[in-house]
């Protein structure tokens, strides 16, 4: 016994003098950062602290850190924001993304493409949100926040999603500031009827509790009009997602399908600030849109998968995969980096996030350009191959590393959650 608890006392003794001689939790060696949120686009070296950005500097000694990682041709960013999924997984079957088998955890589709921040797309409503929270919210690794559905049930499918009768925007705006921790923003979505009042109710709530408002327009025919939609009824801030869709009669596009133009009402919503997010999902992401958009300068400001079963196995697939489309259409790397850390903090109103600075979150992904040949077709079987994609080598969560594709730390040891065997 006395033998063990020698034994055991040196132990500790040689780990806390281990830890007091080195400086950092985290070392990363000689990666390009690409911090737009900073203006930085440079080799650097990351130093992480107690869960936190300690240091970005041209030169941090490798004996500092307790883990060093070696980015040597690597890129080193913030970690990825995306601002449209659906992560409400649940066992109700027929209730689709609110608690149901359509949404999925968020943390076994994260990490793996450098995400460290998502943002629910409305899968909760007032009511159904405490169970959102509870299961998903609290429990996920990955920062998990939201848009609050209008309709307070959240997405359960079917009538629920036209039932105006539960669209409150007293209530919404009322539950959302109770929770202004977790909850970003208002959501409408998923609306059939040709009718502005959800649009209006939702934009209350969004009103009411001083955040924006995401709308996906929803299923009107004809369609309802984008030109209202941007200029009478959003304020400059309010987001437009699924902001490259051709879908026909149902919803007017930004692109002019028969001449390859902007629609004028798209590059006057742009002046006044309307946030224009890609929400790639299933059928909302057509080259036929997103190519004549990228070439004529109309880049989204955010990149958004609208992650969900769906999607994910679909043309999607991941944010990297998303992202490297619009490297591919001609989108500069800073730009895509942009789009998916430091523009969508802002967007959400999170000026902390999407950033190394000293001081904040340790959220930190390492990617690889990776070289190859690549197709990426979108839902309607179109293809455009190019010969690199973006890889996830790293992902740093809050201070820890909870993904690391090739071992490139050292030593070796990952902070996800152990399973019980
Ligand atoms: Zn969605």
């Amino acid at each position: 016994m006395k033998k063990t608890r020698l034994l055991l006392l040196i132990i500790s003794l040689m780990i806390t003098g281990l830890s007091r001689a080195q400086t950092y939790n985290i070392v990363i060696k000689g990666g390009h950062v690409i911090d737009p949120g900073n203006n930085i686009d440079e080799v650097m070296d990351v130093a992480v602290k107690d869960g936190k950005i300690a240091l970005i500097a041209k030169n941090i000694e490798e004996k500092d850190g307790i883990q060093v990682v070696n980015a040597r041709g690597l890129y080193v960013t913030p970690g990825l924001i995306d601002i449209h999924v659906h992560v409400f997984n649940g066992s109700n079957l027929d209730q689709q993304y609110m608690n149901g088998p359509n949404a999925i955890p968020p943390d076994g589709f994260t990490f793996r493409v450098g995400v460290t921040t998502v943002v629910d797309a409305g899968c909760a409503g007032w009511r159904t949100f405490p169970e959102f929270k509870r299961q998903t919210i609290d429990i996920s690794q990955t920062r998990v926040l939201a848009f609050l559905n209008i309709v307070g049930e959240g997405m359960r499918g079917g009538p629920f999603e036209q039932n105006q009768k539960d669209m409150d925007p007293k209530l919404t705006a009322e539950f959302a500031l109770k929770n202004s921790k977790d909850i970003v923003g208002i959501k409408l979505a998923h609306y059939s009827g040709r009718d502005w009042a959800p649009v209006k109710l939702a934009a209350e709530a969004a009103r009411l509790a001083n955040i924006p408002v995401m709308v996906d327009l929803g299923g009107a025919v004809p369609a309802l009009s984008l030109d209202t939609l941007f200029m009478q009824v959003f304020r400059p801030g309010d987001i437009f997602t699924h902001c490259y869709a051709q879908l026909g009669t149902s919803r007017q596009s930004l692109v002019d399908p028969s001449t390859g133009k902007v629609f004028p009402y798209a590059l006057s919503a742009r002046k006044k600030g309307i946030i224009f997010d890609v929400g790639y999902g299933g059928i909302s992401f057509a080259y036929s849109q997103a190519i004549p958009a990228i070439k004529a300068g109309f880049f989204p400001d955010a990149i958004s998968t609208d992650l969900h079963i769906g999607s994910m196995n679909g043309a999607m697939k991941d944010m990297l995969a998303t992202m490297s489309k619009f490297l591919a259409l001609g989108m500069d790397l800073k730009s895509v980096i942009k789009a998916s850390t430091w523009k969508p903090a802002q967007i959400i109103n999170r000026q902390e996030l999407g950033n190394l600075s000293v001081g904040s979150d340790a959220d930190i992904a390492i990617l690889n350009i990776r070289k190859g040949k690549f197709g990426l077709f979108d839902y309607t079987g179109y293809k455009i191959e190019t010969d690199k994609k973006l890889e996830c080598e790293m992902t740093v969560r809050a201070g820890k590393i909870v993904y690391d594709l090739n071992g490139i730390a050292s030593p070796v040891i990952l902070a996800g959650k152990k399973s019980a065997r």
